[in-house]
């Protein structure tokens, strides 16, 4: 669904980042002027800005979301606590790379339903896929949603898993009960987070760019070295590692825009919450409200098999929109082997999902407007 030309595009990266366009040219400046193009200063001030900001003693910054997830398994693998073949509890109705990440490690993902009303994986729908070989569990935050609550942290303590959260899409979000370290916020409430600047997320880099948040001291020290060639020191390699590093440039990018977070993820729960209040169409489901969420995604779900229907009479009247996720990572081609029980839920959702536009280049008048054009869909 092309936006190119829409009365209200679904998301438009450079009027997103107009109203930071000051800082991203000096933060740039400072960078160019810098003469230091990897690592230094300006990455350690991102690490320290971002562990500040999730309330945890550590945070990595590094080239991605993806090998943020990566980089924990393998730490967790060098330090032992995870081995090759151990089985990771995964929401199946998530973005691929949460799964990428698991099979790159060498572990088994097992993909689960998740609760239909969040969206998000449950205690309840975790619980049923626990087994004895299972290691780890990796709630997903999906649309910004926090999946996390008490019965989840007790369950994670009693099989004594890891809890590696997939954060690419929450970050800012606070969840309603303490994590395992006491931080209530996302990325930080279980053993480690991974997070994603990724230009679309709520806040994004100008290119590729994330991060592994961790409580765990040995942690951290594993993954900042597994990220540069494995090394502890120069020219000293104690790991096969890896070249995850993130640039200082999408450092200074990120700092331009992280003292935002909250007024920006609060600008999007405003639109959210005219959509929720205005949209009264019979075939339309809402998603549920709960303060933990940061609207990463307003996903509606359109009944009666009408999504596509839907998303095509919004498009002819200028509305963008999107799906997150039209095939969920087990029906995709490369993991046609990969094992899994029945997940209608996660099926069914793949059929109903449309995504609106919630970003900062839709105004709330914006979204009453499309909220409108919902409700006239015949
Ligand atoms: C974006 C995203 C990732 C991957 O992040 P990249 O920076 O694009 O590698 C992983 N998981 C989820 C849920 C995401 O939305």
């Amino acid at each position: 669904m092309l936006s190119g030309q829409l009365r209200f595009p679904f998301l438009d990266l450079y009027s997103v980042n107009a109203r930071y366009i000051d800082s991203l040219h000096m933060a740039a400046s400072r960078v160019i002027d810098s003469g230091r193009y990897i690592g230094g200063e300006e990455v350690e001030a991102f690490n320290s800005d971002l562990a500040a900001l999730c309330r945890a003693p550590h945070a990595v910054g590094v080239s991605n979301g993806l090998d943020a997830l990566r980089l924990i398994l393998e730490g967790y693998k060098q330090l032992g606590r995870l081995h090759e073949g151990d089985e990771v509890i995964v929401p199946a109705n998530t973005y691929i790379a949460s799964v990428l990440a698991i099979t790159h490690a060498g572990l088994v993902p097992v993909p689960v339903d998740p609760d239909i009303s969040t969206m998000n994986m449950s205690a309840a729908t975790m619980k049923a896929a626990i087994s004895s070989r299972t290691a780890a569990i990796m709630p997903v935050h999906l649309y910004g949603r926090v999946a996390w609550n008490s019965e989840l942290a007790e369950l994670a303590n009693e099989h004594r898993l890891l809890v590696v959260e997939d954060a690419a899409q929450a970050i800012g979000a606070q969840a309603m009960s303490d994590g395992l370290y006491g931080s209530r916020m996302a990325g930080a409430l279980g053993h480690a987070g991974a997070f994603s600047f990724y230009p679309t997320k709520n806040i994004g880099a100008l290119g590729d760019a994330g991060a592994v948040v961790t409580h765990d001291t040995e942690l951290a020290e594993v993954v900042n070295a597994l990220a540069n060639y494995g090394s502890d020191r120069r020219y000293h390699n104690i790991y096969t590692g890896f070249n995850c590093r993130l640039d200082p440039i999408q450092a200074a990018m990120i700092r331009a825009k992280l003292p935002d977070v909250t007024d920006a993820n609060n600008r999007r729960a405003e639109r959210a919450s005219v959509y929720t209040s205005t949209i009264s169409h019979p075939s339309v489901i809402t998603p549920c409200v709960t303060p933990d969420c940061v609207w990463h995604q307003y996903v509606i779900r359109v009944k009666d098999k009408r999504r596509d229907e839907m998303a095509e009479y919004l498009h002819r009247n200028g509305v963008g929109t999107d799906i997150h996720y039209a095939t969920p990572p087990h029906m995709q081609p490369c993991y046609s082997n990969l094992g899994h029980g029945p997940l209608p839920v996660t099926e069914l959702l793949a059929s109903q999902i449309l995504s609106l536009p919630v970003s900062d280049c839709t105004s709330t008048d914006d979204a009453a407007e499309i909220a409108r054009i919902i409700n006239r869909f015949k």
